[in-house]
C-alpha cells in the first residue's frame, strides 16, 4: 500500500514538473495592461467624439478594438472604484465605499485599507506566473500589509496616496521647505515618489515617469520570458492641472485655461501610450496583449473635463459621475467588432483576467462580475436580466443608480426618483417615471434588495456617517428606497 502511494505522489510530482515546464517553456497566454485614468470624463477622447482634445493613439487602438459605449465603474469616485477593479466586489460589501483619507495618522494607517481577506486580481495573477507590475497611483492603503508588494505585484513605482503635482522640480522643492519648516503632516500630493517601497528622485514630467515604467515592466517581462499584468495607473487629468509647455502649444486654440491644461494633460498620457505601444511591437508583445483603456470614475466638470451627452459629474449618480469612456484592444483575438453597446462594468475585469490567465478565482472568494470575453466577441448582451450598480452614501442621504437593459433608474439627492429609457435618452432628460410606475417599482426594489448584504464601512467621512451607521439608519436611510416619499435630510445638522 506505502509504495502505492508514493508511487502515486511521485506521479503526480513528475506531472507537476513537466507542466510547470511546459508553461516556462510555451507560455501563450496573453499579456494585459490596464490603463486607468483618473477622473477622465467621457467626451474626453477622441474614439469618445471629443472634438477639442486630441488622443490619436488612444483612437487607433480604440478602432482596431472594441469600443464599450456603456461601461460603468462601481462607485463615481477613486478609491471605492479602484477597490473594485482589484477585488472584483463593489466596495459596500467590504467596508471601503469611502475614499482614504490624505495624511491618515500612523495609528489609524494599520486599519486603512482594502481588507487583506480580498484576494486582488493581481495576486491570482502573480500566483499563476505571470509578471506583475503597477505604476502610478495606489490608493487602497499605505500601511504595508496594503502596498502593492504585498497585494500581488512584483514591482512597484508611484505614490501611495489619492493624487499627486506633476512637476518634479516644483514639489520636491515645496516638500523640502515644508520639511525644514517641520511640517509634520505634509500633503500627499507633494510626497516623494517610490520604487517597491523606497523614495526615489523623480525627474520627469510625472505622465511621462509613468509612461516610462510602465514600459520598463514590459521590457522585464520580456526578458523573464512571461506573460505580464501592469496597472498603469496615470492620475493625469485629476487636478491639480497642470501640463507641459509643449503639450500646452497643441491646444491654443481652447480659450477656456482649465480646459486647455486639462486637454494637454490627456494629450500626454496619449504620447505615452504611444510609446508603450512602440516597446510592445519591439518586444514582439503587441498581438497576444489585451489593452483594457478606462477611467476610474467620470469627468468632473468643475475642474475641465466633458462628459457629454451625458448628464452630471464626478461624484454623483447620474451616468456621467460613472459611465466611462472605455476600449479592449487585442490585435490576436479581438477584430471586426468596433463598438460594445450593451452595459459593461470594471467589476468583469477581474473574472475575464483570471480566466485569460487559465487560473482560478480563489476558492470562497465572491467576485461580483463575469467573465465576458466571450460575449464581447460574440455581441451578445449579457447584463439584459442582472442590474448595474451605484451608490454614494452622503451624510444623512445616498445617491443611487440602477441599470438594467436600456432601462436606468437614479435618485440624487432629495429629488423624487426617476426612470430613463437611456436608448432613447441618454442625457437623463425625460423622467419617465410616471408612466412606468411598475417598472420603477420593480427596479427600486431590486437594487434595495442589492443593499441588503452591505457590510459595515471601515472607516467613515464624519462622525455623523458613523453615528447613521451604528443606529441603524445606513444604509438605507428610510426614505431612499420609499417611492413617493421625499428625503428631507432630517438626520443633518
Ligand atoms: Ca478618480
Amino acid at each position: 500500500m506505502m509504495n502505492i502511494l508514493k508511487n502515486i505522489k511521485l506521479f503526480f510530482l513528475i506531472a507537476a514538473l513537466l507542466m510547470a515546464n511546459m508553461v516556462g517553456a510555451q507560455d501563450s497566454r496573453p499579456n494585459i495592461l490596464v490603463v486607468l485614468c483618473d477622473d477622465l470624463g467621457y467626451n474626453d477622447v477622441g474614439f469618445n467624439g471629443s472634438t477639442d482634445i486630441k488622443t490619436p493613439e488612444l483612437d487607433k487602438l480604440a478602432r482596431g478594438g472594441t469600443i464599450f459605449t456603456s461601461a460603468y465603474v462601481a462607485h463615481p469616485f477613486c478609491g471605492p472604484s479602484r477597490s473594485a477593479i482589484m477585488t472584483g466586489r463593489y466596495p459596500h460589501f467590504t467596508g471601503t465605499a469611502y475614499n482614504l483619507f490624505q495624511n491618515s495618522s500612523e495609528e489609524d494607517k494599520d486599519n486603512m485599507g482594502i481588507p487583506v481577506e480580498e484576494t486582488y486580481m493581481s495576486k491570482v495573477l502573480q500566483d499563476a506566473g505571470y509578471y506583475t507590475g503597477a505604476v502610478g497611483k495606489w490608493h487602497l492603503g499605505a500601511a504595508p500589509k496594503y502596498h502593492p508588494n504585498h497585494r500581488g505585484f512584483d514591482n512597484f513605482y508611484g505614490f501611495l496616496g489619492g493624487g499627486h503635482e506633476y512637476f518634479p522640480g516644483k514639489y520636491q522643492i515645496t516638500y523640502q521647505e515644508q520639511l525644514k519648516a517641520g511640517n509634520k503632516n505634509i500633503r500627499d500630493y507633494l510626497k516623494p515618489l517610490e520604487h517597491n517601497g523606497k523614495d526615489v528622485k523623480e525627474t520627469e514630467y510625472l505622465t511621462d515617469a509613468f509612461s516610462r515604467e510602465a514600459i520598463r515592466n514590459i521590457k522585464t517581462a520580456a526578458e523573464k520570458k512571461k506573460p505580464f499584468f501592469v496597472y498603469l495607473a496615470y492620475n493625469a487629468p485629476h487636478v491639480p492641472l497642470q501640463a507641459k509647455a509643449e503639450d500646452l502649444k497643441k491646444f491654443a486654440n481652447i480659450k477656456d485655461k482649465d480646459r486647455r491644461t486639462y486637454a494637454a494633460m490627456v494629450y500626454a498620457v496619449d504620447r505615452g501610450v504611444g510609446q508603450i505601444i512602440k516597446t510592445l511591437k519591439e518586444t514582439k508583445q503587441y498581438g497576444n496583449t489585451l489593452i483594457v483603456f478606462l477611467s476610474d470614475n467620470g469627468g468632473n466638470t468643475d475642474h475641465g473635463a466633458n462628459n457629454y451627452p451625458l448628464k452630471g459629474t464626478k461624484g454623483d449618480t447620474w451616468e456621467g459621475g460613472y459611465r466611462v469612456p472605455m476600449f479592449f484592444h487585442w490585435p490576436n483575438k479581438i477584430v471586426g467588432r468596433s463598438h460594445f453597446d450593451f452595459p459593461v462594468s470594471a467589476l468583469d475585469l477581474y473574472p475575464t483576467f483570471v480566466q485569460m490567465a487559465k487560473a482560478n478565482i480563489p476558492q470562497g472568494k465572491r467576485v461580483d462580475g463575469r467573465d465576458i470575453m466571450s460575449d464581447v466577441l460574440a455581441g451578445t448582451d449579457f447584463y439584459s436580466d442582472q442590474m448595474i450598480y451605484a451608490l454614494r452614501y452622503r451624510e444623512g442621504y445616498s445617491d443611487v443608480g440602477g441599470r438594467k437593459g436600456d432601462w436606468k433608474i437614479t435618485r440624487m439627492g432629495n429629488e423624487p426618483w426617476r426612470l430613463h429609457n437611456l436608448k432613447e435618452d441618454i442625457g437623463e432628460k425625460k423622467n419617465l417615471s410616471g408612466k412606468y410606475p411598475e417598472l420603477l417599482q420593480t427596479m427600486v426594489s431590486e437594487m434595495e434588495n442589492w443593499t441588503r448584504d452591505f457590510v459595515r464601512p471601515l472607516w467613515f467621512y464624519s462622525e455623523k456617517d458613523l453615528e447613521y451607521w451604528t443606529d441603524g439608519r445606513m444604509p438605507r436611510y428610510d426614505e431612499t428606497f420609499e417611492i413617493n416619499k421625499l428625503v428631507t435630510h432630517p438626520y443633518k445638522n
